[in-house]
């Protein structure tokens, strides 16, 4: 059986979309499936609106999500394959698969509105050859473009691999043109011919490029090669069930769930759901997802845009990764937020306290922040655990800490009910006071551990400051 060979083709015009990544999700997930490979393609004949940015906006969205293409050191750019194109125009034109055609910007214009009217396909087929049919005559100083010769008769028919079969007679279809009239290929033809040069045997793309499947089928049938097998996803909508648009405000570029504090491998989760099923599995890592991923279990309707949902599996792949992976997308968020001073205390070490109490790592930052910095309470904390003789307490309770030589939860913790029966008070007015007293914030896991960690020095430093009457 020949290897299967799917491709992702971008046009570097912009951002990677998010519908994009999970298109080569679906690519890689099927290639791997199948022991196969997935390639990568950039298309970029389009001069002017592609840029070598995009282009490395592509490469660095594919890298942080950890799709990497087999051909990661040879990819394919549309721009190189030129003269290949070429090449082939001129095999399809030697074979009488394409002709010249010499008609005006007028004569086009004239044909596109009796189309209109008459809905059949716009051009008329004036310079198409046909035997025993008199061409008209090759206008003056007028460069041609190349048409492809598509089939008038019957119906050009695929079975795609998510929406079923699908058939368009070939009298809907133009005679296409793959040549401007400056010479530079068209994108349907550079399409087929890369397809074709890269052994593509599975094209799964988005269902905006189903117009261009007939077209490009029986462009391959003229090169004399069998046709790859198509799949054509479905879009992804936003959470109010319309198209994804930056003009929304809905997150678009994949980098954009980067900074808002998603894992790479939790996004990846969150797209291979969002349109595809494997019974009631939502949490599941990518190794599974190969192993489960079958084309025929992709949705052929649209789905919807579920942040919490996002969010919810986000917060489990981060209970799953190990710390020393989250403190490295944690760290450099520290800094952000102002943190140089590592060394006091293992940011792995806090994670463990913290990890199952953020969704996003933006969260977990601010769940990791207080053990190396006390942080000002917000008002409405201090209204609701800090009266004019808390401080003074927290005082009678720093001393109970200094004496414990042990540092440790549990003889932090042995302290508190003779503590709290001393002073005549229940455990919620000491644990919370505690937490704003030492941390800044009455958030924060067991105040015992958090004690613990933060060490006895810091600890009894930071019960020192007085920072409401500051
Ligand atoms: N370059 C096209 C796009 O970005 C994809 C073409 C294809 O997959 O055939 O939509």
């Amino acid at each position: 059986m020949k290897t299967v060979k799917t491709r992702f083709a971008p046009s570097p015009t912009g951002y990677l979309h998010i519908g994009g990544v999970r298109t080569a999700l679906y690519s890689w997930a099927f290639a791997k499936h199948h022991n196969g490979e997935f390639l990568l393609r950039i298309e970029d004949t389009d001069t002017a609106r592609s840029t070598t940015e995009s282009v490395q906006i592509i490469l660095d969205g594919m890298n942080w999500v950890g799709l990497k293409p087999d051909n990661a050191d040879n990819i394919v750019y549309q721009s190189k394959n030129m003269q290949r194109y070429q090449a082939l125009i001129k095999q399809l034109l030697d074979n009488g698969r394409a002709y010249y055609c010499y008609c005006s910007v007028e004569e086009l214009a004239e044909m596109r509105e009796k189309a209109e009217r008459e809905g059949t396909a716009t051009y008329d087929r004036r310079w198409r050859p046909e035997v025993g049919k008199t061409l008209p005559e090759i206008p003056d100083n007028r460069q041609p473009v190349i048409r492809f010769k598509n089939p008038i008769d019957g119906v050009t028919v695929w079975q795609d691999l998510v929406k079923g079969e699908i058939r368009i007679p070939n009298a809907a279809l133009d005679d296409l043109i793959i040549a401007r009239a400056d010479g530079t290929p068209t994108y349907n033809f550079c399409v087929v011919a890369d397809d074709y040069d890269m052994g593509i045997t599975h094209v799964i793309r988005g269902d905006d490029h189903v117009n261009n499947t007939p077209k490009q089928i029986n462009i391959f049938k003229a090169l004399g090669v069998e046709a790859p097998q198509y799949a054509h996803l479905p879009m992804i909508l936003n959470e109010a069930g319309k198209k994804i648009s930056k003009r929304s405000g809905d997150t678009v570029a994949i980098t954009e769930f980067d900074t808002l504090g998603i894992l790479p491998e939790a996004m990846l989760n969150y797209l291979a759901r969002l349109g595809w099923a494997h019974g009631n599995d939502e949490f599941f890592t990518m190794k599974k997802f190969i192993e489960w991923f079958d084309l025929k279990d992709v949705s052929p309707s649209a789905s919807r845009m579920d942040g919490k949902k996002l969010l919810w599996i986000n917060g489990e792949h981060i209970k799953h990764t190990d710390n020393k992976q989250l403190a490295e997308w944690v760290k450099p968020r520290l800094q952000n937020l102002g943190i140089t001073q590592f060394e006091s205390l293992a940011l792995s070490d806090i994670l463990d306290l913290v990890k199952d109490r953020a969704q996003d790592l933006n969260a977990l930052t601010l769940e990791c922040i207080y053990f190396y910095q006390k942080q000002v309470p917000n008002a409405a904390d201090i209204a609701k655990h800090w009266e004019d003789s808390t401080f003074a307490r927290m005082q009678r309770f720093a001393e109970c800490l200094a004496d414990v030589t042990d540092w440790t939860a549990e003889n932090i913790h042995a302290l508190f009910a003779p503590f709290c029966e001393k002073e005549g008070i229940k455990m919620g007015k000491l644990g919370m006071p505690l937490r704003l007293a030492v941390c800044g914030t009455a958030k924060t896991p067991s105040v015992d551990a958090v004690l613990a960690l933060i060490g006895k020095k810091e600890v009894l430093r930071r019960l020192g400051e007085d920072f409401v009457s500051d």
